[in-house]
């Protein structure tokens, strides 16, 4: 099986497609989040715009804006796309308050499965504190193939009982950033020693510069932490087939 790709957007998004079917996660893919006083300017362009983007679901992990962005997500879930986004019950709240219609959307909400013609979705909490009491993480299988994207959450002893841990991963998709309750590079090796996934790829860094975050670091630290584990930066824009 496989054949499964995956695309970094930059920050926390990504794009999984297998033969007909793509997923997006958490894209981010406008200026949304920036402030009055220039605070929070995205830092690079987006690699792609919501037009070219054929989704069948888009995941939002919970609902920061970005994660769920109130710059394109009407462009991305309308009437004009098949897209349905799949999402935690706050960040379905706030979709529709962007003006997304409540029949384009799926919930998904901690501990629940869902599953579809060629893949399956478990969600599984993410620790964002009381910024975002509901955020997940995702287990998503697919072509024989086990990815877990994180989302935003912050680094726990007891993670593995936290989230309930119970499968092995392929590939574990880990926010490197270290601010706003995200793991830095020293907590984000520590999470792929002990969850010991056959790849470890870092995220949420350089979508901002109040963000933080350094890929070289997380590098570092993951052959001090978890050595013989393999991780890979990708460059946005860039798809890899797992
Ligand atoms: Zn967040």
């Amino acid at each position: 099986m496989s054949n499964v790709t995956l695309k970094w957007l930059g920050g926390a998004g990504f794009i999984i497609e297998k033969g007909g079917l793509c997923i997006g996660i958490d894209l981010y893919l406008s200026n949304a989040c920036m402030n009055e006083d220039g605070a929070f300017k995205r830092l690079m362009p987006p690699p792609v715009l919501p037009g070219d983007l054929d989704m069948d679901y888009l995941i939002a992990s919970h609902e920061h804006g970005d994660h769920l962005d109130p710059g394109s997500i009407c462009d991305l879930i309308s009437k004009d796309t098949k897209t349905r986004l799949i999402c935690p019950t706050v960040t379905k709240r706030d979709a529709m308050s962007f003006g997304v219609d409540s029949d384009r959307i799926i919930l998904l909400n901690r501990g629940e499965t869902l599953d579809f013609d060629g893949f399956s979705i478990r969600a599984v909490p993410s620790d964002h504190g009381d910024a975002s009491p509901d955020a997940i993480g995702v287990f998503i299988n697919i072509g024989g193939k086990t990815i877990y994207f994180m989302g935003d959450t912050c680094f726990r002893t007891d993670f593995m009982e936290y989230i309930g841990w119970k499968e092995d991963i392929d590939v574990l998709l880990v926010a490197i950033n270290g601010k706003f309750g995200n793991p830095d590079s020293r907590d984000a090796a520590h999470f792929m020693q002990m969850l010991k996934p056959k790849l470890t790829i870092p995220c949420h860094f350089w979508l901002f510069a109040e963000h933080g975050g350094n890929p070289g670091d997380f590098i570092e630290y993951s052959e001090s932490i978890a050595p013989g584990l393999a991780s890979m930066l990708l460059c946005i824009g860039e798809k890899i087939e797992l």
